[in-house]
């Protein structure tokens, strides 16, 4: 009976509200039913190795795009995001991002867990989240990435490692860069400062949004570099 009541007074207190448009629910959660049929989740069928959605219908286990299917190489194992990057889920990632509503981490973190399903199954030993350079990590107070990737640990039973990659020199915000200078942006932006702690892990590099994937491709080929046995990629979202 007490327990109840405290319980009562406690969603008094702190009503559940919708991370995404701020409508309070009647039960616990983070986003209202609405916002969930607004976000486009990206669900099977979809490329097995870089995660992107596709439009067959019976598709078998390990499907493969036609980029895949041609490419005998490439620099992580597999990738896979929880949400198209569009209008629809823009909002709840910037305002992770840049707004200090860092509640939320533990709902990205959740989809981030559904999403990398296969990468878990495969077998991972280590979660490394994308760094920001320290003199930007002074400026907003935390990294997002690390964050998610603190959380998801907790969610996983995975290990963690915030300090081992780093990003070794200022970037410009990717952003802020056109798609083709995006890759030269951050070439060899990153380094591995403690490569033991990486040598023959399998590794999922987490980070929040991916676009052109340079920033993704940069931290895996420094991560490689140091002696990692495999990369996977794992973000929020991603651009179609
Ligand atoms: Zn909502
Ligand atoms: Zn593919």
């Amino acid at each position: 009976m007490f327990k109840m009541i405290f319980e009562d007074l406690l969603n008094f207190l702190f009503p559940y509200q919708c991370l995404r448009c701020g409508k309070i629910l009647n039960k616990a959660g983070y986003l209202c039913d609405e916002c969930v049929d607004e976000i486009n989740f990206i669900t099977a069928p979809y490329c097995h190795k870089c995660g992107h959605p596709l439009q067959e219908e019976n598709v078998q286990d390990e499907l493969l795009c036609g980029g895949c299917s041609k490419k005998k190489h490439s620099f992580y194992r597999f990738a896979r995001s929880a949400v198209v990057y569009d209008n629809s889920s823009k909002n709840l990632i910037l305002a992770f991002k840049f707004f200090d509503q860092t509640e939320n981490s533990a709902l990205l973190a959740a989809m981030l867990k559904i999403a990398g399903k296969d990468i878990f199954e495969a077998g991972a030993d280590l979660l490394v989240p994308v760094p920001l350079h320290y003199t930007r990590l002074i400026k907003r107070r935390y990294n997002q990435s690390a964050l998610l990737v603190q959380k998801l640990s907790k969610m996983t039973d995975i290990p963690y490692d915030n300090f081992s990659l780093i990003r070794k020199r200022r970037t410009k915000p990717q952003v802020e860069v056109s798609g083709k200078e995006r890759a030269t942006n951050v070439k060899n932006a990153f380094e591995v400062k403690y490569p033991q702690n990486v040598k023959g892990r399998r590794i999922i590099l987490v980070d929040d949004i991916m676009t052109t994937g340079s920033t993704v491709k940069e931290s895996a080929l420094a991560l490689k570099r140091a002696g990692a046995k495999s990369v996977d990629i794992l973000t929020i979202a991603r651009t179609i």
